[in-house]
């Protein structure tokens, strides 16, 4: 029976990836690593890394692997002893390959990489009903016009800008699909997936049931 401490997450823009980390974070007692919310703060706080960064993102671009490969080295080498969870990396197959040279040179594994395979339809579905608050953020799944928890004006994510998220969704399935299909080649990922809408809480248990399965034959 296989520990699992180490956790990778592949899952395409609104996957339901940030739910399901939290989930996996709080079951596994994980540290997360989200590549795309430390890249924001870096941002926010105008850093020389966050003015790197802006310019890519801005653009919904991925921003380059030499970048985003040295804070992962960085903040894995100050974390060597509690279990983690890389949410949004490894992106490309470079980041991979940069990941388990980083992990050798530590000499930690990657116990697993859990793959959130959720279809392209449903992930449209979702964002046709997906609605932000407009005053306080607030996020809601089922196309309300009125706030719930404010009153104000809810509206749409896929509107905000269809363009960026398409090329998001571009980028994951020509750059991040390959990286879970080549540690599901080598027998270190499982597979989660959804082809249906559902609860959240579902889809973790049938993440949590593959992951014991996972753990017990490796
Ligand atoms: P999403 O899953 O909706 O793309 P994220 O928060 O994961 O949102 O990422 C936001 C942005 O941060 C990405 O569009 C990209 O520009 C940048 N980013 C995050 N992780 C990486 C990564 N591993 N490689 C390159 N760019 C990244």
């Amino acid at each position: 029976m296989k520990t699992l401490k180490r956790f990778v997450l592949v899952g395409a823009p609104a996957s339901g990836k940030g739910t399901q980390a939290h989930f996996l974070a709080e079951k596994f007692g994980l540290e997360t690593l989200s590549t795309g919310a430390l890249l924001r703060h870096e941002i926010e706080t105008d850093s020389e890394l966050g003015k790197q960064a802006a310019s890519y993102m801005g653009k919904a671009m991925l921003v380059p692997d030499e970048i985003v490969n040295g804070i992962v080295r960085n903040w894995m080498a100050t974390h060597t002893e509690k279990g983690w969870l890389l949410d949004g990396y490894p992106r490309t197959l470079a980041q991979a390959e940069a990941l388990e040279a980083d992990l050798a040179a530590l000499g930690m594994p990657l116990d697993v990489v859990v793959w959130l395979d959720v279809t392209h339809e449903l992930i449209e579905a979702r964002m046709l009903r997906r609605r932000e608050c407009s005053s306080c953020g607030y996020i809601t799944r089922d196309g309300e016009n009125t706030c719930p928890s404010c009153g104000g004006i809810m509206k749409t994510r896929g509107d905000d800008n269809p363009e960026a998220f398409a090329r998001r969704r571009k980028d994951y399935e020509r750059l991040t699909e390959p990286v879970a299909r080549y540690f599901l080649d080598k027998g270190q990922a499982v597979h989660i997936s959804v082809t249906e809408e559902g609860e959240p809480e579902d889809v973790f248990l049938r993440m949590k049931h593959a992951l014991e399965d996972f753990a017990k034959n490796n």
